[in-house]
């Protein structure tokens, strides 16, 4: 079979060209190229930030000395950060091609703290949703493996937390995570790898805008992530418009991407859906969206997300009579539902916002 073209936004950073990204290398990656030392001690001083000094892995002279070698160690850079009121904070991340990118922290002061990261997949988006900042900007390129988990490792070294069981992922930032399916997938291996972050694939979210090809394909891989479905519309007509990846696979297609993924025992869907004024947000809205959601609107989230406004879209938020309205339409049809208060709106670092990475 002949082998898909490269898409352009595809290709490795220029200057990665021929070398891999260290932190894109699991154990028997690093072994094959010949690590001098044990490739599992390697892959376990790289991933565990917590093991790490003055920023970076304790690796010891000759592993260092071996690993720049062959690999690439750059990781990105944070280079901004803007706290918000409600203690997230959206932070700028420079690659290692100068490209930036957002991804927001979000701590959870509960009992046992947690933090939730919300990454970002590309740098910018193909997908055009249009009451999307990153849409507006189209897509330059795709994130390497390497690079999401690069994200990871200096956000933790950064801002924490300290170890890898406090931290929840939420593919929801720049980008459509699908769009990016094998970097995504082996970040995830990465992520999940017990020498590592040893992170669940529970306390993994992606976020997609409905690409049903990368539904499918994701849904057979392991170790799967939750599924999270930006919806934002009931009809057709009205998803064609703001989000055009409806006009490839439809919400009849999509409903039965659903139901094909094979839900197992305890896994949800997280269902998102942006309420924007006069667009989504009448009565009937609520009675279609009830009725697409069908078998799964009882036991599964539905988040209701007042728009973001930003420059870049023409849509407006909804009054807060109207979202509590909507809520409760949805409600007395047996949905399980809540409202979503975007966190980092006032850094411009909530869903829909993230913009910067050019
Ligand atoms: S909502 Fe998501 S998929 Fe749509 S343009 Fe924005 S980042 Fe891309």
């Amino acid at each position: 079979m002949a082998e898909a073209p490269i898409q352009p936004w595809d290709r490795p950073a220029p200057e990665r060209e021929g070398r891999p990204c260290a932190w894109s290398l699991l154990p028997e990656d690093l072994a094959e190229l010949g690590c001098p030392g044990s490739a599992l001690e390697t892959f376990k001083r790289l991933h565990r930030p917590w093991t790490w000094k003055d920023g970076a892995p304790d690796l010891g002279p000759a592993i260092r000395r071996w690993l720049e070698g062959v690999a690439d160690l750059r990781l990105p850079a944070l280079v901004d950060g803007q706290p918000s009121s409600d203690g997230a904070t959206k932070l700028v991340l420079e690659l290692a091609d100068g490209r930036r990118i957002e991804a927001v922290h979000m701590p959870r002061p509960v009992r046992n703290p947690r933090v939730t990261y919300c990454l970002s997949s590309q740098v910018g988006c193909a997908m055009g949703c249009t009451f999307c900042a990153t849409g507006s900007m189209g897509i330059l390129r795709n994130l390497q493996a390497g690079e999401i988990l690069g994200q990871v490792l200096t956000l933790m070294a950064g801002l924490g937390p300290a170890r890898g069981h406090e931290l929840t992922l939420v593919f929801m930032g720049m980008g459509e995570p699908l769009h990016n399916l094998d970097h995504l997938h082996r970040a995830i291996r990465l992520l999940c790898h017990p020498a590592g972050l040893g992170l669940g694939k529970g306390r993994i979210t992606v976020s997609t805008s409905g690409l049903v090809s990368g539904i499918e394909r994701l849904s057979k891989l392991e170790p799967r992530p939750l599924l999270a479905l930006s919806l934002n519309a009931t009809t057709d007509a009205a998803r064609n418009r703001t989000m055009p990846v409806n006009r490839v696979w439809n919400l009849a297609r999509l409903r039965r991407a659903l139901d094909d993924w094979g839900l197992k025992r305890g896994e949800k869907f997280c269902f998102e859906y942006v309420l924007l004024a006069g667009e989504n947000d009448t009565e009937a809205d609520a009675d279609r969206l009830a009725a697409w959601l069908g078998d799964l609107r009882r036991a599964h989230n539905l988040n209701l997300i007042p728009m973001n406004e930003h420059a870049a879209s023409p849509f407006r938020q909804p009054g807060e009579a109207r979202v509590q309205q909507f809520a409760e339409w949805l409600k007395v049809r047996g949905c399980f539902v809540t409202v979503r208060r975007s966190r980092g709106r006032d850094v411009q670092g909530a869903c829909g916002q993230l913009v910067k990475g050019s």
